[in-house]
């Protein structure tokens, strides 16, 4: 069984259209870097309420009206379009909007692409996002490198991205396209007066040809919602 909040899949989607667009016709004039697309993404789903659903592989899309379909497409790129224009172009402490498309010293060949990870850590006594703390990815007990300096780990919580925490593993040199390997991740979570939690998970992935450099809302592995109580 699985919680899913139906809209993330939509908005994460929408976003993915916009920016596609808006990289060809250049109309907004907007930044379309990937560290963008993410804040656009964050600012997005706290803002559109939830529609969660239980299933055990999203299947149970209930039908819904048409109309109110379009309205909440439209929306939500009305509320993509705010957080964009605020987002775009606006100083960086750690990133570089421009630096976003070139990654160096990527593995040459066939390479494991790892997805992004994604998750939220919220208060367990109030649900309330957490808004300070690190986050972090770790491969056997080691922090995982990031694809390039613009993705840290660990990942620092902040008020602004309401207690989402976002990593883009650095791609892993593999002996031929279509390998196929299982990896074993673990997630720390660290805020000052709780307990911390772990979050294990495994990813089975084939390799690709290529390193991908690429970074795509649809290439997302989301992490379940994970609470920290105070000590
Ligand atoms: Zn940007």
């Amino acid at each position: 069984m699985e919680i899913r909040n139906l809209l993330e899949d939509a908005v994460l989607s929408l976003i993915d259209e916009l920016f596609a667009t808006e990289e060809k016709d250049k109309r907004l004039g907007f930044c379309t870097c990937g560290q963008c697309r993410l804040d656009v993404a964050c600012y997005v789903l706290n803002r559109i309420k939830p529609e969660y659903i239980v299933s055990s592989r999203g299947l149970a899309y209930r039908e819904r009206d048409s109309l109110e379909r379009v309205q909440r497409r439209a929306d939500i790129i009305t509320t993509a379009k705010e957080g964009w224009a605020r987002v775009s172009h606006q100083p960086r402490a750690t990133a570089d909007h421009a630096l976003q498309r070139i990654v160096h010293d990527l593995p040459e060949g066939p390479a494991f692409n790892f997805p992004t990870v994604m998750g939220r850590a919220f208060n367990g006594l109030n649900f309330e996002p957490l808004a300070s703390g690190e986050v972090r990815l770790l491969m056997d007990g080691k922090p995982l490198p990031m694809v390039d300096a613009n993705w840290q780990n660990p990942f620092v919580l902040a008020q602004a991205t309401a207690g989402t925490f976002i990593f883009w593993p650095r791609p892993q040199a593999s002996k031929a396209a279509g390998e196929e390997s299982r990896f074993a991740f673990e997630l720390c979570v660290e805020v000052p007066g709780f307990d911390p939690v772990s979050h294990y998970f495994e990813l089975d992935l084939a390799s690709d040809r290529a390193a991908k450099d690429e970074f795509s809302l649809q290439r997302v592995h989301k992490i379940p919602d994970l609470y920290l109580f105070p000590r």
